[in-house]
């Protein structure tokens, strides 16, 4: 199932020697944008952030922090990582960034969306390369406070200079990864995976769980009171011992009728007709239907986007979860 070893890179095989004396420019200084701003300078790099103009706030939260800031007109530098959402990164590259890019410059992502599905096709003579933390900025910053890292994904697309890993785990030490590890990838495993995940399983798939069996719950009769605090409040106990130990760390947990239930009961939901559906959704992100509906969806102001937000966040369990996590003195 797959390669079991896993090219992964620590602080020694990193260096940040390539990117001494090189500028670097920060496009976004959002989630991950502030926290590989502050890492990188804090690791004695070149570094200055570029935002639109009409962001008064971060700007003035960038400069608050001691970063140089420029406009999206003056990107520029050896190194250019795009770190705003990537719905928007097409147009900013082809506005501001695609003719800044002098030969043998990189170009940096977190995240591999617009390079695998050809949205932003940068020069042939340019490295493109990725460093994706697996995990949101703030835990990248605060880990590196703390002489920690936040384990991360490398990739090259494209090693025109002829350093493009090297530069890319310079990159990757700068922000702290390296202390944690990092996990060679590409451009096209992290973006299909990252898409898959948040799909079946981390988005899509527990929210339409924990939603479908509060209503099987509730239209047997169950309050949604109850219902609420078994089928989603305690999802977090469960979800912090598979996290802390895996699976098998929750099953040891858990009481004997649970277990065998649990054992019994949840192939019946996930069974051969999931499977299959995950493979149908999995080919649509290969063969780029999902990104084509996504960015269409985008061009049209995202009617679908919108009405199916309303719709969650007007679901009943939205209401019931408000007041019960009233409750819950931890929450406050
Ligand atoms: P974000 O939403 O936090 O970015 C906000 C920044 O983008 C702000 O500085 C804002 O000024 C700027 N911005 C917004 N609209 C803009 C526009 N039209 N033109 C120019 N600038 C604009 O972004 P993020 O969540 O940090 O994501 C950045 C990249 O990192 C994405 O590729 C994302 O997939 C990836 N990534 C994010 C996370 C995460 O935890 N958020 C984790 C891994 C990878
Ligand atoms: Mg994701």
């Amino acid at each position: 199932m797959g390669d079991p070893m896993a090219k992964i890179y620590r602080d020694q095989d990193a260096d940040l020697g390539f990117l001494k004396d090189k500028k670097i420019c920060i496009v976004g200084y959002g989630s991950q944008g502030h926290a590989h701003a502050l890492n990188l300078r804090d690791s004695g790099l070149d570094v200055v952030v570029a935002l639109p103009e009409w962001d008064k706030e971060t700007w003035k939260k960038a400069e608050g922090d001691g970063m140089r800031v420029v406009r999206l007109e003056e990107i520029g530098g050896d190194l250019i990582a795009m770190l705003i959402p990537d719905m928007v990164q097409p147009e900013v590259y082809r506005k501001f960034v695609r003719d800044k890019l002098k030969p043998n410059s990189a170009i940096l992502f977190a995240h591999g969306f617009n390079i695998h599905y050809n949205q932003i096709v940068p020069p042939q003579n340019v490295d493109v390369v990725m460093v994706a933390p697996k995990g949101p900025g703030p835990l990248v910053r605060r880990m590196f406070l703390e002489g920690k890292g936040v384990p991360a994904l490398v990739a090259v697309h494209r090693n025109a200079s002829g350093k493009a890993l090297e530069i890319a785990l310079a990159y990757a030490k700068g922000i702290g990864a390296t202390r944690a590890g990092v996990i060679e990838t590409t451009f096209k495993e992290e973006t299909e995976t990252d898409l898959f995940g948040e799909q079946v399983d981390l988005c899509g798939g527990v929210a339409e769980m924990i939603k479908m069996s509060f209503e099987v719950l509730v239209e047997a009769g169950y309050q949604p009171e109850v219902a609420y605090f078994e089928v989603l409040h305690e999802l977090k106990l469960i979800v912090d011992l598979i996290y802390e130990g895996g699976i098998f760390n929750m099953w040891r947990a858990v009481s004997e009728t649970a277990k065998y239930g649990g054992m019994t009961r949840g192939k019946r939901i996930f069974n051969g007709n999931t499977r299959e559906e995950m493979r149908r959704i999995l080919r649509e992100i290969q063969t780029g239907e999902f990104a084509r509906e996504w960015i269409l969806e985008n061009m049209a102001g995202r009617p679908v986007y919108n009405k199916l937000l309303e719709m969650e966040a007007n679901h009943p369990i939205e209401k019931v979860g408000k007041e019960m996590r009233k409750m819950i003195p931890w929450l406050k």
